[in-house]
């Protein structure tokens, strides 16, 4: 039997706002533990909570991208459980009334387009974080004892629920990188995964090809790299198809992928949805976004990142247009002028790997160095592509070293270094070719690494040779 996975999406993105959900503490990663806290965030008695219009903001912004309908009004309500990160035994949070719902998302492929459908984006505040000390590397399970840093309690918190519409590993790798660089563009989020900005949760099941049932799922919690998300749908997919070819059944669970381990851990069985007894947080009226504040954002979207894909793919091909946008390359590639393939090549491949910010870099100046690089001797090309992010780079200052590829102007250094070098050209001509190698590094020295290596190459065979 041949079987298909289905995969859906939770992402958590923490918003950049300058101040948490409900009090006036500072947001922002590294700052000292329990420095940015108050008592609203600490859960004292008799606060009230004031929500942050920049989040509410941000939150229609982002559902818009997802292709959202915005809701005319929206209920925060309390999401009750204990848990020591949750000082007052309830988070504040979106139920059946979000911000956000009934989207699409567009996610480009090889093959063409998906439609990935979003269930919803909501808007909520983060817990704070437990530190685990104490064996058990970081984890709850081998620690003695636990530290809670309370900075991270009332973050602005968006949540992001997909359809289950993803059928492969690698599709949901794809369409987690095209969501976190669509976040990041709208300017709402650093997305960062290393930080905690972004993180997710996935769910997998998998179904004999053809049918549409929905089958038993389990979830990978907390997941904060690409290819920590692909290892693991791709090691659940294979237990859960070796346990129904087995005659079992897959429980529903949740589970801690660790990169490197053989299974995931079982985390604890999935609580249903009743056992959170929400209720609406009445220290808070509805939220009634005017026609406004969703038109304003609305107006702010620009071209997204999976329309720029769609686009470029039709003078690219699609890898180097996909590569290009996710990595927020593609503004730098539109604006340096030329072959479209070289310069995309340029920009994706030997600037990236000089680590050079794409947006400090000037399109113009670049063109004109991607233009000559086939003259040019290629140290001076890496020199000037490592310059090139500098505000006052001119490529010209760098044009002026052509390649020597005039034999003319190469037999005369040849015919010096082979009369230089007797014992070795005597060397080559009874059979020791492998120096050809130090005969061309020479050349190279000589010609203070202007020479065209190709002809350097013929060249010295052709003289060698010549006995
Ligand atoms: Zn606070």
């Amino acid at each position: 039997m041949t079987w298909e996975p289905v995969i859906g999406c939770e992402i958590h993105v923490h918003l950049k706002t300058q101040t948490k959900m409900f009090c006036r503490c500072a947001t922002g990663f590294g700052a000292p533990e329990n420095s940015s806290t108050c008592p609203v965030c600490l859960a004292h008695p008799g606060v009230l909570p004031v929500p942050n219009e920049r989040a509410i903001e941000w939150t229609i912004k982002l559902g818009l991208a997802l292709g959202c309908d915005i809701a005319p009004r929206a209920v925060f309500h309390r999401k009750n459980y204990f848990y020591p990160d949750n000082p007052k035994g309830y988070q504040i949070s979106q139920y059946d009334e979000p911000l956000c719902m009934s989207g699409s998302f567009l996610l480009p492929g090889v093959g063409g387009d998906t439609e990935i459908g979003i269930v919803r984006a909501h808007l909520e505040e983060d817990a704070a974080k437990n530190v685990h000390m104490g064996g058990g590397e970081g984890r709850i399970h081998g620690a003695d004892r636990t530290l809670v840093d309370f900075n991270r309690a009332g973050m602005p918190l968006v949540e992001i629920v997909t359809q289950p519409h993803l059928r492969s590993s690698e599709q949901t790798k794809r369409f987690l990188q095209l969501l976190r660089q669509t976040v990041r563009e709208l300017g709402i989020s650093d997305a960062e995964m290393q930080e905690g900005s972004m993180r997710f949760d996935v769910n997998v099941s998998v179904r004999p090809e053809g049918s549409d049932e929905l089958r038993t799922r389990t979830e990978l919690k907390n997941i904060n790299s690409f290819n920590f998300a692909a290892q693991g749908i791709e090691r659940e997919i294979q237990r859960q198809i070796a346990i129904y070819e087995g005659g079992g059944e897959v429980v529903q669970e949740t589970l801690h992928f660790v990169p490197g381990q053989e299974h995931a851990a079982p985390l604890r069985s999935k609580e249903e949805a009743q056992d959170y007894r929400y209720l609406p947080e009445p220290d808070l009226v509805p939220i009634e976004p005017p026609a406004e504040m969703v038109e304003q954002a609305r107006a702010e979207l620009g071209e997204l990142p999976s329309a720029r894909i769609r686009r470029l793919e039709t003078e690219l091909d699609f890898g180097l247009a996909e590569g290009l946008v996710t990595s927020g390359r593609d503004g730098l590639y539109e604006r340096t002028p030329g072959d479209r393939r070289a310069v995309a090549n340029v920009v994706m491949n030997e600037l990236a790997a000089a680590g050079l910010d794409p947006t400090e870099v000037n399109g113009e100046e670049l063109g004109k160095l991607v233009e000559a690089r086939d003259r040019i001797p290629r140290e001076a090309f890496m020199k000037a592509l490592g310059a090139s992010g500098d505000g006052d780079f001119k490529a010209e200052d760098y044009l002026g070293e052509a390649v020597i590829a005039d034999e003319s102007e190469l037999d005369p250094v040849i015919e010096r270094i082979l009369a230089a070098n007797d014992e070795n050209v005597a060397a080559y001509r009874a059979g020791k070719q492998g120096l050809l190698g130090f005969f061309v590094g020479q050349v190279m020295k000589e010609t203070g690494g202007k020479a065209d290596p190709k002809v350097v190459n013929t060249r010295l065979r052709e003289l060698l040779d010549r006995s």
